[in-house]
């Protein structure tokens, strides 16, 4: 058996078993809908969401319900010391959907050359100005139905009551604590407090992030960016070395965006813009595709597969080339040009695959962390919110402000620390993600919603850093070129290429043996890895009424009334 075959299944089969003993359960199949769906990794953050719409919420106050319960349920990515983007799609397309941009920011101190070889990703100088609670708060002011309070107070009543965990989470508890000796305040937070293993059935009560819950529910975003929260985020800062002061916080603003929009073979996508790169590089790449007949060679056939690998290389090495902060780098519009795409096509040697350094001559080369939650939501009237949110790295920067009981992201490092150091390992130098002040880093997240004359059909989106783009890649090529049903799209194996590392990672390299040989032979180099949770809503063809389905590489819930 391959080498890397073999350590993948020894890893899966250990998952898995790990899953069944540990998790006691997997990801639900698909269901169908009746009136509201949504789909998350984190259980009771569903049924929060699910129970706003049934209570009349729309998919907009679901969405804001779920973030904020899921920074007390699911606390290694769910956060109010993160950001993120939000699509939201209004029923039949009109008014135009938009997206909510709540990237974190870097502190108005930051500079260029602010980090050394020798400085912690695990610090409060990796901590970028949070942006979820305006985030949500902007999207509450412009879609939202029901009053704020009664979207923030179920939050509220999981961090002041506590929850039941589930094993997954134990587990995740478990990990965090044992791996967190350097970080007293966050093993109390989410440490047994006799010191014991967290086990399925026992109660997490988190006191402090209540109070800072409630304190929002009453005041709306100022009682994070204003008074006491800021003033303990800003003491926090102090302490640790940050940057983040009262000044930065009391400036931070979410922004309204449009989406990025591009058509594939008919649909329209639709994706956030920069500080993502994920609208531009998804519809570069859909683009590029358009010019392949790839039902016709089959799904999982080396043809087929060195296409996608071939497109992604291109996609991402201009990624590299171009993308970052909007407000403060000029980004090409030719990006998302039909034509530009035509012109990548024809570069595409069918035999023999790229090398990557072929590709940038002009980018001189020298030598990103996962935890990041995605969530969809349909309604009742057909409104849709693809939301996706992160602290980085899972726990984020790992410090937990003291009083206040969340945990802070470490998002400065998607940032191009070290200027003009791009490397074949894939650390990127290019100019338009270095930091400045005040400047957004650049994202993967790739919350996507995919439409048919006017209607819904897909909503989408994963964690998983720079794979994110190639996870939702995936999920339109699976659904619209091989009309897979919405959980065989979401089980598919599925494909990445960055530009670099110069090699492929590929879910089905134990399934697909013959094509893998192939590939190798071609020029490409095929390791194999998990890859990133997209929990997603579709239609369904043959019944044409929606379906949920969660990702079974991770745990999850389809909820829905
Ligand atoms: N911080 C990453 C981004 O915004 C996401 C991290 C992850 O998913 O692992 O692209």
């Amino acid at each position: 058996m391959h080498r890397a075959c073999m350590l993948l299944f020894t890893s899966l089969t250990l998952l898995f078993t790990v899953s069944l003993v540990l998790l006691g359960s997997i990801a639900e199949p698909a269901r169908s809908q009746r009136h509201g769906i949504v789909v998350a990794v984190s259980p009771p953050g569903a049924d929060v969401g699910c129970g706003i719409l049934q209570k009349g919420g729309n998919a907009v106050d679901a969405a804001v319900a779920m973030a904020f319960a899921m920074a007390v349920t699911y606390p290694a990515a769910g956060n109010i010391g993160g950001g993120g983007f939000m699509l939201i799609y209004p029923a039949g397309g009109k008014p135009e959907p938009v997206v909510i941009d709540y990237r974190e920011k870097a502190p108005l101190a930051a500079h260029k050359t602010m980090y050394t070889k020798r400085d912690s990703r695990y610090s409060a100088k990796a901590v970028g100005v949070p942006g979820t609670v305006r985030g949500l708060a902007l999207a509450h002011a412009r879609f939202g139905t029901l009053p704020w309070k009664d979207l923030v107070m179920p939050a509220v009543k999981l961090a002041e009551e506590g929850f039941v965990i589930d094993a997954p989470l134990a587990h995740s508890l478990n990990w965090v604590v044992a791996d967190s000796p350097e970080f007293p305040e966050l093993r109390r937070v989410f440490g047994k407090s006799n010191g014991a293993a967290w086990k399925a059935g026992d109660r997490l009560v988190q006191k402090d992030l209540a109070q800072t819950l409630r304190l929002i529910a009453e005041q709306g975003p100022n009682g994070f960016y204003q008074g006491t929260v800021a003033e303990l985020l800003a003491a926090e800062m102090k302490r640790g070395g940050g940057l983040i002061t009262l000044k930065d916080l009391a400036a931070y603003e979410a922004k309204i965006r449009r989406p990025i929009h591009g058509t594939y073979r008919g649909y329209d996508v639709y994706a956030p813009p920069p500080p993502s790169s994920g609208g531009t590089c998804l519809i570069e790449m859909l683009n590029v595709l358009e010019n392949f007949d790839l039902r016709s060679q089959g799904r999982f056939s080396p043809e087929t597969l060195h296409l996608m690998i071939e497109t992604m290389r291109r996609a991402y090495c201009d990624r590299a080339r171009y993308l970052g902060d909007a407000d403060f780098v000029k980004v090409p519009a030719f990006l998302t040009d039909k034509g530009y795409a035509r012109k990548l096509a024809q570069s595409i040697d069918r035999n023999k695959a790229t090398r990557s350094e072929d590709l940038a001559k002009d980018i001189p080369l020298k030598g990103e962390g996962d935890s990041t939650t995605h969530f969809s939501i349909l309604d009742g009237d057909g409104m849709a919110v693809a939301n996706t949110y992160t602290l980085e790295h899972s726990y984020g920067s790992r410090i937990v402000v003291k009083g206040a009981g969340f945990v802070l992201n470490n998002e400065m490092m998607d940032f191009n620390w070290f200027p003009g150091e791009t490397t074949r390992e894939g650390g990127i130098g290019t100019e338009p993600n270095q930091i400045a002040p005040g400047k957004r880093m650049l994202s993967s997240q790739t919350p996507t919603i995919v439409t048919k004359n006017g209607q819904v059909v897909l909503i989408t989106g994963s964690p998983g850093s720079r794979t994110i783009i190639n996870t939702v890649l995936c999920m339109i090529v699976n659904t619209i070129d091989f009309d897979m049903d919405l959980q065989a799209a979401v089980d598919a194996p599925r494909l990445h290429h960055a530009w670099f590392p110069d090699t492929v990672r590929f879910e089905g390299i134990c399934e697909y043996p013959e094509a893998v040989r192939r590939l190798e032979a071609m020029g490409h180099s095929i390791h194999g890895t998990r890859q990133g949770d997209a929990h997603s809503i579709g239609l369904d063809r043959k019944t044409g009424k929606y379906i949920g389905a969660a990702d079974h590489r991770i745990d999850g819930k389809v909820a829905e009334f």
